[in-house]
């Protein structure tokens, strides 16, 4: 079987990965750098806390154990943290969700902690406590972060070395054509590529025109991430407090961030590590790591976050498109390498995963960017 991805960041990389390794004939096409999308600015944090409905907390905590199985796959692979990660809340007004979210999580077995002060200044000693105040605090030790570009270069290099995956960067794809006797996806450049099966892993493009086929509603919402220098600390749980993520992301590098500043940003753009939005980060940041300058911004970056228009995952056939596969999500870090292992399965074995079964696209046949029909 020749299946064509279209899109080499965590999702298509993984997707490529799996169905190489289980016999297909790969060809990767994305229109700029290998995972130079939103998996190169991600927060990367593998969870599924706070994740409804039940079938979308599932696919996110089989999201982290096949994380976990992945990483032993590649020995150790240096792209996966498992550290777990804290939660506090400052304003007591949200102490009640808090606590109702975390014995939800429970009930559906995800591991939950309650800690101690005490024991969070065993645990991340620099964090000033009396930021926390009296705020119950939990611990999720099943989570952690990926460095995504690290994890999509590592699976694309060894679909090519183990099974001849053939990767192409700087390949934009613009037709598709599914219905001829020859199948065949054309990029910009006018590059011919035969395929049985084409698998659209574009991330925030999916509601960009392919020519030959539907495309997938979305509503993408710009994100953006502070980068520090190196700092001294020893932080190596990510935390999140209120709005605001922090997490390591190497060589004492911290990365931020905050749901609020998000909302300041309506569009991509380049920011400026001094300029306001950085302050409004490293402001917050400061607030907890007192050992953060105010200076120590060093870049920050905006990212579309790709969601399909009902915040859910959108894996499996395009209905009116015969042989056109469709993987697109949010919470795409944590969910990648389940879906991986799964588009496989569908694709190349012609399993169906009962997992997916809330998320296929065509729930979305009825709207009224022609999903579903042919174009
Ligand atoms: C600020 C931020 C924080 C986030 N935090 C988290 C988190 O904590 N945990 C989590 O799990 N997820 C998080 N996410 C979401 C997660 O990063 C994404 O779901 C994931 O990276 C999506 O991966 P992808 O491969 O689908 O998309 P992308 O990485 O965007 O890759 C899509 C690729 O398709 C290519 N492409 C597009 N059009 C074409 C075309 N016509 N031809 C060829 N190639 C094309 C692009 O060049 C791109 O490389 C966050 C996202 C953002 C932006």
């Amino acid at each position: 079987m020749r299946i064509v991805v279209i899109g080499a960041g965590i999702i298509g990389s993984s997707v490529a990965y799996e169905t190489a390794k289980a016999g297909a004939k790969v060809t990767v096409l994305d229109a700029g750098k290998i995972a130079g999308g939103a998996s190169a600015a991600s927060f990367a944090w593998t969870n599924a806390t706070g994740k409804r409905p039940q079938s979308y907390f599932a696919l996110n905590v089989a999201g982290m154990r096949a994380h976990l199985d992945l990483s032993r796959e590649f020995g150790n692979a240096p792209w996966y943290n498992q550290t777990g990660s804290l939660e506090w809340y400052s304003k007591e007004a949200d102490w009640a969700a808090q606590e109702e979210n975390a014995d939800q999580m429970r009930d559906w077995g995800y591991g939950v902690e309650w800690i101690s002060k005490d024991r969070l200044a065993e645990l991340e000693p620099e964090i000033d406590l009396s930021a926390i105040g009296k705020s119950p605090i939990v611990y999720y030790p099943e989570e952690g972060w990926v460095h995504p570009v690290l994890y999509s270069a590592s699976l694309l290099r060894a679909a090519k070395e183990r099974w001849n995956a053939s990767i192409h960067a700087f390949a934009p794809v613009e037709a598709i054509d599914l219905s001829a006797e020859t199948k065949t996806v054309r990029t910009v450049s006018g590059d011919v590529y035969e395929a049985d099966v084409v698998i659209n892993c574009t991330g925030s493009w999916a509601d960009r025109k392919l020519e030959g086929v539907p495309s997938i509603p979305m509503a993408s919402t710009v994100g953006v991430l502070g980068f520090t220098l190196p700092v001294a600390s020893t932080l190596q749980r990510q935390f999140h407090m209120d709005d605001l993520d922090v997490r390591p992301d190497g060589a004492g590098r911290l990365m931020i961030h905050k749901i609020s500043v998000d909302d300041v940003v309506p569009e991509l753009g380049d920011l400026d590590p001094k300029g306001r939005e950085a302050g409004l980060l490293i402001d917050a940041v400061r607030r907890v790591l007192p050992a953060v300058q105010p200076d120590d911004l060093e870049s920050i970056r905006t990212t579309m976050r790709p969601i399909p228009s009902d915040r859910l995952t959108c894996s499996g056939w395009v209905p009116g498109v015969e042989g056109y596969y469709a993987a697109v999500t949010h919470s795409g870090v944590t969910i990648a390498p389940y879906l991986g292992k799964v588009i496989a399965d569908e694709v190349v074995r012609g399993r169906v995963h009962e997992s997916l079964a809330d998320f296929r696209p065509d729930r979305f046949i009825a709207a009224k960017n022609g999903m579903g029909q042919r174009s």
